[in-house]
């Protein structure tokens, strides 16, 4: 028997989840099913690609059972999935894995620890157990192994690790509930709960439970109705893969719900786009625009939330190939006919098929999302609301689908509320105009105060507001819009478009030629050049950058980035 102490983060995360989470206790029972849908998922695999574990053969199955006789009520959950050895517990249970999980947990404010997504989304699920139990016991066998394990804790720094026997592969959790969770020892409830969170677990939960019923035919000695113990287990779940399901079937609430549970959001997605592809590829994608952007979507250790499956077995959410990294906002699962079922990170990456998915799910999101853009412009609102910048990056990394994406993006504009497309800026350009204007390098509203607008507006051109950080970034290459070039009016180059027809580019007169001077002698080294222009209409003076020159903005960044 070894004591162990916890890694002073998990003794952090357990006490913040403890004391910031009771107003959704209920999520325990959630993050442990599906802990053991995870095992069951790896273990399936196993069997069939690991020579080890080919002849093993097993029904994956969910027990849940409770007692709540004497002083202890218990609740267990077991599992025959892939167990934990000595070593994975103490690492699994032991420490905070990701690196992520401990950046998120200082990133916290008040408000946000008291929301139970953020902590599902994290993987901190299993010590979720501490918010009802006093005591979590974890006995486990992994498969292929001959010990069992016991790991057991009170949650208050330290747990233990001791020799134990199961009978076969698989991991049984029993919970000693405290007050707050005392509620859980109960039928109905957990029946509840697993409807709500957990009714599309791809493998069935079995309840077992005693059911009393009273005999009244049959008096015992004293004359009162023969009482009946009958001990059942029922399957409580309804383990139904829903993507499988033809669309005509699904109703809209059945997708979102089953979106609120394989993707741990409190809120309905934004949208969803379910296809079943038939003929050289067969595969089937369900994929759902969470109503809000994963807010670690910027992260380097950000985990897409697609899932992939290959016939009904789960093969990884892990892999950053199912859909191209602008489009990791996206959540839900691909699962495939034709892939071979041990196909490995390094295969997926090349594999012919596997190419063939993304390059028809791509297109299919971006149509979809061009069609939303065109039949229901407020919904296409929320959505750049959240995903204008991803779309963004998306015009420099997928060259292939830079005109579906140019469609899609939005900016702000010096004329109209709210965001614009291209298309709508081309349909408002005046009939003399040859290119599509706009100003980067600030904040919306500096921009939009800028005195390098007032030429343009006095034309009655449009210049799109770039405020974004990543618009000096992708602009470049943008390049043009159905052959309309695209220029920084504060980059030198623009001006010669608002010159009247026929109009000489205007000569330095002997006055400005002076008037220069005596600021370039003022200004020195501080510019590289000052000439006279044309662009300004009430303003004396403006700055701008030369047209071959990074702008203020991209020097901002070049120079956080150590250029
Ligand atoms: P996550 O599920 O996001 O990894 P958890 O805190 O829920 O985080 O679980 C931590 C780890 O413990 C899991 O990744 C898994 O390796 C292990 N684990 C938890 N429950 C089980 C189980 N029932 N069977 C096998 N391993 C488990
Ligand atoms: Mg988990």
């Amino acid at each position: 028997m070894e004591q162990k102490k916890f890694k002073t983060e998990v003794s952090e995360l357990l006490h913040l989840i403890i004391h910031s989470l009771y107003s959704h206790k209920e999520i325990f029972l959630r993050e442990l099913v599906s802990n053991s849908s995870d095992a069951l998922d790896k273990l399936k695999y196993l069997t069939l690609t690991d020579d080890k574990l080919k002849n093993l053969t097993f029904e994956p199955r969910i027990d849940i059972s409770f007692s709540e006789e004497g002083e202890d009520r218990t609740l267990t959950i077991s599992d025959n999935g892939l167990g934990m050895s000595h070593d994975d517990l103490a690492d699994n249970l032991g420490t905070i894995a990701s690196s992520g999980t401990k950046k998120f947990l200082s990133s916290l404010t008040e408000e946000q620890k008291k929301d139970s997504n953020l902590i599902g989304q994290f993987g901190v699920g299993f010590y979720s157990a501490f918010m009802v139990a006093k005591k979590v016991e974890v006995v486990s066998r992994k498969a292929g192994e001959e010990q069992a394990w016991k790991w057991s804790s009170t949650g208050k720094g330290s747990y233990i690790l001791e020799e134990a026997k199961r009978e076969s592969q698989g991991t049984t959790i029993t919970l000693y509930l405290n007050e707050e969770g005392s509620e859980y020892a109960n039928r109905w409830q957990i029946e509840q709960l697993v409807k709500k969170y957990s009714d599309h677990i791809a493998y069935p939960i079995f309840l077992s439970y005693d059911q009393t019923s009273y005999d009244d035919k049959k008096k015992d000695d004293e004359g009162n109705p023969l009482k009946k113990v009958e001990h059942k287990i029922e399957q409580i779940n309804s383990s139904s893969a829903l993507w499988r399901r033809s669309k005509s079937e699904l109703t809209d609430e059945e997708y979102k719900e089953f979106y609120k549970q394989s993707s741990y959001d409190s809120e309905d997605p934004l949208f969803y786009l379910h296809t079943r592809a038939e003929g050289a590829t067969e595969y089937i994608t369900l994929f759902f625009i969470p109503s809000k952007a994963p807010f670690d979507m910027y992260y380097a250790d950000y985990k897409p939330g697609v899932k992939l499956y290959v016939k009904r077995v789960y093969i990884t959410d892990d892999d950053k190939e199912l859909l191209p990294s602008y489009l990791r906002f996206v959540r839900g699962i691909i699962d495939s006919e034709d892939l071979p079922l041990n196909v490995s990170r390094e295969i997926l990456q090349q594999n012919r098929v596997m190419n063939a998915i993304r390059t028809a799910s791509v297109k299919k999101l971006l149509g979809e999302f061009q069609k939303i853009s065109e039949q229901n412009p407020d919904l296409y609102a929320k959505f750049i609301e959240q995903y204008n910048r991803p779309l963004k990056e998306g015009l420099y990394s997928d060259y292939a689908n830079r005109d579906a994406l140019l469609e899609l993006v939005r900016f702000k504009s010096s004329s109209e509320d709210g965001y614009v497309s291209l298309a709508s800026y081309k349909e408002r350009m005046k009939s003399d105009q040859k290119s599509i204007y706009y100003i980067t390098g600030g904040k919306e509203e500096t921009l939009k105060a800028s005195p390098l607008l007032e030429a343009y507006r006095k034309k009655g051109y449009e210049v799109l507001i770039m405020s974004d950080d990543i618009d000096d970034i992708v602009v470049g290459s943008i390049g043009t819009y159905k052959e309309l070039p695209l220029k920084a009016i504060n980059k030198s180059g623009a001006v010669d478009d608002l010159k009247e027809e026929g109009e000489e580019k205007k000569k330095d007169t002997k006055e400005a030629k002076a008037l220069i001077k005596k600021v370039k002698k003022a200004l020195g080294d501080k510019v590289k050049d000052v000439v006279a222009s044309s662009r300004l209409a009430d303003s004396p003076a403006v700055v701008v950058v030369d047209e071959n020159d990074p702008s203020v903005q991209m020097q901002q960044i070049l120079k956080s980035m150590g250029q």
